[in-house]
């Protein structure tokens, strides 16, 4: 279990205090009853600002609740109102302190914020990860921010299909915007950077900065380069690099152009130029038909992505089951090729 933020409390992501009882401890909070089970309620409540409801919400999408569909069919026409912002960049450039400084420009303006931090990388939400979210317990006491970890839990598509659905929760239960912060490096990163509208790269000097983002191969989904620091020697030579980057890209009329924005996310400076800038590519996202587009888009690959787990899941043909390891076997020994062997997985 994930560590969990909510309106009222930031709990610990250990499973001996993950109990009701033990949350209640924690929170010091006096004795409540549980929301109820019933997905409708359980939604009213979320939408009525409930982060009790809003927080069991999100875990039946984690453990893959048999409830789970019956949820989705209740949730899914309720969405399409939040903006979704996701933050990337390498570990250590701010993205915990800008989304903390995000979050509280939100909140100065009365949008209800919602958080996910994900680690593709982890099984497990570690201490690092819980040690972020202590920065967020300013927010604790705020029903209207909705902080949640969520790591991949090495269960059939993983984050990949969990956080789509984390995501629908946030957007049905009335969020303004949903801030997705991906923590750990790799390929995952831009998977989960890819569900989101905007797109955000954080870069920062000395560390990670555009050369290493390159690499990473997240600079071609980035909407809004962040350079963040920089209150630190070498920032202005980051700005300057990714300019010379982006001006070597081709943008045709009406594309957007990835603007850089300068912070210093440590004390605010810049962050209402971050908004500012996120807003204008989510009004560019509406106006110029892009936001219906790649929303269809991720659609697309999140039929694919469930309708493909569930014919393996049929098939029984993952690394580690039975049916597979015989057939590697085989292939192994040479007593089979591995066409065939596929052939026979696929026909059962
Ligand atoms: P993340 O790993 O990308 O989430 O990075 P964090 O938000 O955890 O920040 C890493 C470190 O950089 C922390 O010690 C922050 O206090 C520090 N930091 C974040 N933003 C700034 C900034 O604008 N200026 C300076 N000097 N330090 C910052």
């Amino acid at each position: 279990m994930a560590g969990i933020g909510t309106g009222r409390r930031v709990v610990a992501a250990r499973p001996v205090a993950d109990g009701p009882v033990a949350k209640r401890l924690a929170a010091g909070a006096p004795r409540r009853r549980r929301a109820p089970a019933d997905p409708h309620a359980l939604i009213s409540a979320a939408r009525a600002g409930d982060p009790r409801a809003l927080a069991r919400l999100v875990s039946l999408v984690e453990n893959e609740s048999a409830e789970l569909r019956r949820l989705l069919k209740i949730v899914v026409p309720m969405t399409g109102h939040a903006h979704i912002v996701g933050l990337t960049g390498a570990p250590g450039v701010g993205k915990s302190t800008v989304t903390d400084a995000l979050v509280r420009h939100y909140r100065n303006e009365g949008l209800r914020v919602g958080v996910l931090a994900v680690d593709p990388s982890s099984p497990f939400s570690g201490g690092a990860l819980l040690g972020d979210r202590v920065r967020m317990q300013e927010h604790a006491t705020d029903d209207q921010v909705f902080i949640r970890s969520m790591a991949s839990r090495g269960h059939l598509g993983g984050l990949s299909l969990a956080t789509p659905q984390a995501l629908r929760i946030l957007d049905a239960a009335g969020f303004d915007v949903v801030l997705i912060e991906t923590v750990g490096v790799g390929q995952a990163e831009v998977e989960i950077a890819s569900l989101a509208d905007s797109a955000l790269v954080v870069v920062a000097p000395g560390l990670g900065d555009s050369i290493q983002a390159a690499k990473a191969g997240i600079l071609e989904i980035a909407d809004i380069f962040i350079v963040n620091k920089s209150d630190r020697p070498g920032a202005q030579e980051v700005v300057r690099d990714l300019r010379t980057m982006l001006a070597m890209a081709h943008y045709g009329p009406g594309d957007w152009k990835p603007p850089i924005v300068s912070t210093t996310a440590a004390t605010g400076d810049g962050i209402g130029d971050l908004a500012a800038a996120i807003g204008r590519h989510r009004d560019w996202l509406a106006d110029s038909g892009s936001l219906a587009e790649r929303r269809r888009a991720r659609a697309r690959e999140e039929i694919s992505a469930i309708a493909l787990a569930e014919l393996r899941r049929r098939m029984g043909g993952l690394p580690g089951e039975s049916r597979l390891d015989d057939l590697a076997d085989r292939v192994t020994t040479g007593e089979l090729d591995p066409y065939s062997a596929a052939d026979e997985l696929i026909s059962g």
